[in-house]
């Protein structure tokens, strides 16, 4: 049996996050009563001109720059012509021939192999308004529509088929989001389908340099769903294929809950859209100045800014990676760590209690209430030696729920650390006295034992003493 190579390919939507519609003033904002933001343009009656959103296009040539693709001094807008009843003009304004950027690309890293995928375009267009096919007493019969989506402004970013594998296509789909998610020009969020992904796969004997028979599998809303939908489907075509059959090309769903695809509709039944331009809306011109402004205006980008934390702060590249999973945990991460003058203590923090914290009380970066200079503080003493890394931890949580800073819960509640051996003596000889039998063990030769009356120690001095002292004390009581 042949061995076979998978090849995928992405179409990814991305919301632009402006506060307005593409072609009207219509608010954008999630969560609306149905079709409460809907306008003559947005609804498309009759005589209503679209006029294009300033905003969606800065934002839109941010990402096709930070991307690394070439924007087009000159695009066209393209009507897309098909009936939908969730599209009222019986057209999707789109850019077909002309798209407002060609070319770029993401590296991605897969096993410890680096990759470059490249991206075919990137284009605008509206979104659709949505069906609402069910939750309602005659959805049997009946299915309702929310316009409010209808004119959203979005971009859709096309790759290359270069990706190789389902892991591969899930990691460029995820480094895609972090750098629209960084840049601002989209909130990533998947469930409300601000963020959708179709994938593109086809299989071919390994070593061909053919491509086989492509299937699209559309709006997969996660990650994993993704990977899982490409895997399925690239078994199905090794499996239809070795079985003598051939793959249609064709539009697929994916059914999480199954973990299956099935046909949405064939090529037969394809669309033939006729585009043509948009009569309404003259080409769009980006002059050399505003694009090269915009260019200037990009912010350290993730990679970038990983490369700059490992050389800059000597962090290992496990951490510098994790810090700039997000633009707000950078900012966080690199504050605290100018402000505690201890960039790995800082980076131990962030990853550990400030993640994890974020992660259990379920918020963002940006909604921690612990200001970076006042963890700073708590690192500081720490360092210091003035309060121990267990009543560290303690303080921590203190402080992210009162405000109050370190030095002061530390001092309210004396929880500094007892480095004064005539204060810790005494908790010595008492567990030594009261565990005569682990004595005896170690001075048998029982080392593992010792970290058991350290413990102990601790424990007396509930977390304060100084362990290094205790462990001192302790050696010298062993004799
Ligand atoms: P269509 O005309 O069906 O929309 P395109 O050529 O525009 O197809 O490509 C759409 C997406 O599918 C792109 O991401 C592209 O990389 C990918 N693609 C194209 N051909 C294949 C193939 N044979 N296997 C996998 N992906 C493919
Ligand atoms: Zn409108
Ligand atoms: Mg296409």
């Amino acid at each position: 049996m042949p061995a076979f190579e998978p090849v995928i390919g992405l179409e990814i939507h991305a919301q632009l996050l402006t506060r307005t519609k593409i072609f009207c003033g219509c608010p954008t904002a999630f969560g609306a009563p149905p079709n409460t933001h809907v306008c003559p343009v947005c609804l498309g009656l009759p005589g209503a001109l679209p006029v294009l959103n300033g905003h969606a296009v800065e934002l839109a040539v941010t990402a096709a720059l930070a991307l690394g693709c070439n924007v087009q001094a000159r695009s066209v807008f393209a009507r897309k012509n098909y009936f939908y009843p969730d599209l009222p003009k019986g057209y999707q304004i789109s850019q077909y021939e002309l798209p407002l950027a060609t070319g770029g690309g993401l590296e991605i890293e897969v096993e410890g192999a680096r990759k470059f995928v490249h991206l075919t375009r990137i284009h605008m267009e509206e979104d659709a308004g949505k069906s609402l096919h069910e939750g309602f007493a005659d959805s049997d019969r009946k299915t309702y529509l929310d316009y409010n989506r209808s004119g959203v402004p979005l971009i859709e970013i096309v790759s290359e088929p270069d990706m190789r594998s389902a892991e591969e296509a899930a990691h460029f789909f995820e480094r895609l989001r972090q750098m629209l998610v960084w840049l601002g020009v989209n909130d990533g969020n998947m469930e409300e389908g601000s963020l959708r992904c179709d994938a593109n796969v086809s299989v071919r004997p390994a070593g061909s340099a053919m491509l086989g028979t492509k299937t699209e599998v559309k709006n997969v809303n996660s990650f994993r769903h993704l990977q899982k939908a490409i895997e399925y489907e690239i078994g199905r075509h090794v499996d239809v294929i070795t079985h003598g059959g051939r793959i249609v090309q064709e539009t697929r769903l994916f059914d999480a809950a199954q973990g299956k695809t099935y046909s949405m509709r064939s090529k037969e039944e394809a669309h033939d859209y006729r585009y043509f331009p948009e009569p309404d809306l003259p080409p769009l011109v980006i002059v050399e100045a505003r694009r090269e402004g915009l260019r200037a205006a990009l912010p350290e980008l993730p990679e970038a800014r990983s490369a700059r934390f490992q050389a800059q702060y000597g962090l290992p590249a496990y951490d510098a990676e994790l810090l700039t999973q997000t633009r707000g945990l950078a900012d966080y991460f690199e504050a605290t760590a100018t402000a505690a003058g201890n960039p790995k203590a800082a980076s131990n923090w962030v990853m550990g209690e400030v993640l994890r914290t974020m992660k259990e009380r379920g918020v963002a970066i940006e909604q921690v209430p612990l200001a970076p200079a006042a963890l700073a503080g708590l690192v500081r003493i720490v360092e210091k030696g003035t309060i121990s890394s267990t009543v560290a931890k303690d303080v921590f949580g203190k402080m992210y729920d009162t405000g109050r800073t370190a030095d002061d819960i530390v001092a309210a509640e004396g929880l500094a650390q007892i480095s004064d051996t005539s204060a810790l003596e005494p908790l010595v000889r008492s567990v030594v006295e009261a565990h005569a039998d682990v004595m005896a063990e170690i001075r048998a030769g029982k080392d593992r034992k010792f970290q058991f009356l350290v413990g102990q120690v601790m424990k007396a001095s509930r977390g304060k003493a100084d362990p290094k002292l205790v462990t001192e004390l302790l050696k010298r009581a062993i004799g």
